[in-house]
């Protein structure tokens, strides 16, 4: 079955600077959507076309078939994305990820540096992950381009996109705006819901 673009979980006018009506239009109604149709396009009449998206992107990652597991990773790491935001989010953590945050990084303040840290520091295209291990424990994972916690066996908390593409109609080339914006809408709520 192909895979559908999802619906933005939010009014794509509704973050103010941090991310515009165009730049959601560019980056959902062009790049997502572009990475979308690229995968249905590679797994077509494929082995491919009756799996779940993370076994599309854990099979093309073991058999090393870029054309699919880019735009599978990329399906995915995007969707995790648009849910890690929300227009009510921002402010400090709740509930269980705060306690793990605090267990794992020894304060929110840490964690938040650290996470910075990670997406600003991050060379070229890719994206800033927060994971659980296989212990349980929170670690944070810089990957490039298409990267994802899926094909390491981790389990995907939290992210945030810092291609180019991310940033650059509303920010230009400040990557470090666009991720000390983000704290103001961070989605604690579905994030909790992913441990
Ligand atoms: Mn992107």
């Amino acid at each position: 079955m192909a895979f559908k673009l999802p619906e933005l979980p939010f009014s794509p006018d509704a973050f103010g600077a941090f991310i515009s009506e165009e730049g959601f239009q560019y980056h959902h109604g062009k790049h997502h959507a572009a990475y979308v149709n690229k995968l249905n396009a590679n797994i077509e009449g494929s082995k491919f076309a009756e799996l779940k998206l993370e076994d599309i992107i854990k099979q093309s990652h073991t058999e090393k078939l870029p054309a699919v597991f880019n735009n599978a990773a990329q399906h995915f790491n995007h969707s995790f994305f648009w849910n890690c935001i929300s227009p009510k989010g921002g402010g400090e953590p709740n509930g269980k990820i705060k306690e793990l945050l605090n267990r794992d990084f020894g304060s929110f303040e840490q964690f938040k540096k650290d996470f910075s840290d990670t997406a600003a520091t991050l060379f070229g295209s890719g994206w800033a992950w927060l994971m659980l291990n296989d212990e349980n424990k929170l670690e944070l994972g810089k990957f490039a381009n298409a990267g994802t916690p899926v094909v390491e066996g981790k389990k995907p908390i939290m992210t945030i996109d810092v291609w180019e593409h991310a940033y650059y109609i509303d920010h230009r080339n400040a990557r470090p705006k666009f991720i000390e914006m983000f704290w103001e809408v961070v989605n604690w709520d579905f994030i909790n819901k992913q441990i």
